[in-house]
C-alpha cells in the first residue's frame, strides 16, 4: 500500500516513518510511505499556499491550485489511491474505519492548515473526510499520522504474521484483556495463577472474562452496540446471578 501525506510541513511527518513497525513495514515492502510538500506545487517566486478568505474574517485559507496539483501528482504516483482530507468535520475515526482503509491500494492524506482548505477541493478532489476527534488542531499532520499508523498495523504481515491485531481492543467490540510480563511478582502483586497454569483453555476463558469486565467498567457504551457469543452470554449471566445473590443477601451479614 502507498501512503502519501500531502503537507506544507513534510519535515514534521517524515521522522515518524523512520521508527518502529512503520519503518519495518516500509523496509519489508508492505507499504511505501512518503510525504510530499504542497508548497512544491505552488506558483510564483514565493510559492504561496494560502490567501485571505472571501467574505472577510480572520485567518487564511489554503489555495486550491497547489492542493489540486499536489493531489494530481500523488495520484500519478499511486493511481487508485483514496484521497483522505483530514478535517475536524470528517467521519470520527475508529477501528472499523481503520479496518476499511487497510483494504485500500493506497492512501493520500491531505493535511490542512490555517482555517482549512478551499471548499472546491473538498467537492472535486476528495474521496473521504476523517476527523481524529471533536477538537481542533492547528494542522492535519498529527491526524494523518494517527490514521496511517492505525491502518498500517492492520495490513496482513506488518505485525509479523501473528494475529495480535485481531485480538486488540475494538477488533471485536471489546477492550483487550489485562496483560502481564515477567517478573511474576512486582510491588507485592502476583501475576494471576491461571496465566502460569499452561492451560490454554482456562487462559482463553480468563482473558475473555477480563476483557468483558474491563469493557463493562471502562467503556460500557461498547457493550450496548454489540451482540454476544454463547460463551460471552454465559459469563454475563453468571455475573448477573452472582450480583443477584449479593443483592438478596443485603443486610444479612
Ligand atoms: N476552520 C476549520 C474548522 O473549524 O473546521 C479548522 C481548521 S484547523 C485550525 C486546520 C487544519 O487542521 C484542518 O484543515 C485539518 O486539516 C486539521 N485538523 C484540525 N482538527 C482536526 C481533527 N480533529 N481531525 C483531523 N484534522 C484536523
Amino acid at each position: 500500500m502507498d501512503v502519501i501525506v500531502l503537507t506544507i510541513f513534510p519535515e514534521m511527518v517524515e521522522p515518524y516513518f523512520s521508527y518502529g513497525m512503520i519503518r519495518k513495514a516500509h523496509e519489508d515492502g508492505f507499504i511505501r510511505v512518503s510525504a510530499m510538500n504542497i508548497r512544491d506545487y505552488a506558483q510564483g517566486k514565493h510559492r504561496v499556499t494560502d490567501d485571505k478568505p472571501y467574505g472577510g474574517g480572520c485567518g487564511m485559507v489554503m489555495k486550491p491550485e497547489p492542493l489540486a496539483a499536489a493531489i494530481d501528482s500523488a495520484l500519478q504516483k499511486s493511481p487508485g489511491a483514496k484521497v483522505v482530507h483530514m478535517t475536524p468535520q470528517g467521519r470520527p475515526f475508529n477501528q472499523a474505519i481503520a479496518q476499511e482503509l487497510s483494504l485500500c491500494d493506497g492512501l493520500i492524506f491531505l493535511c490542512g492548515r490555517y482555517e482549512g482548505i478551499d471548499e472546491r477541493i473538498c467537492q472535486n478532489y476528495i474521496d473521504d473526510e476523517i476527523s481524529i476527534g471533536d477538537y481542533v488542531l492547528t494542522g492535519g499532520e498529527l491526524g494523518a499520522l494517527v490514521v496511517a499508523d492505525a491502518v498500517i498495523r492492520l495490513i496482513p504481515g506488518v505485525l509479523g504474521g501473528d494475529d495480535s491485531a485481531e485480538k486488540d481492543s475494538f477488533a471485536h467490540g471489546l477492550l483487550e484483556h489485562a496483560q502481564y510480563t515477567r517478573p511474576c511478582e512486582f510491588d507485592s502483586m502476583r501475576v494471576p495463577d491461571v496465566l502460569l497454569s499452561g492451560n490454554h483453555a482456562l487462559i482463553d476463558k480468563w482473558r475473555l472474562e477480563t476483557s468483558l469486565i474491563r469493557t463493562f467498567l471502562k467503556r460500557p457504551d461498547l457493550l450496548g452496540i454489540r451482540s454476544f457469543s454463547v460463551e460471552e452470554k454465559k459469563i454475563l449471566k453468571n455475573w448477573y446471578l452472582k450480583l443477584e445473590h449479593i443483592i438478596q443477601g443485603d443486610g444479612q451479614k
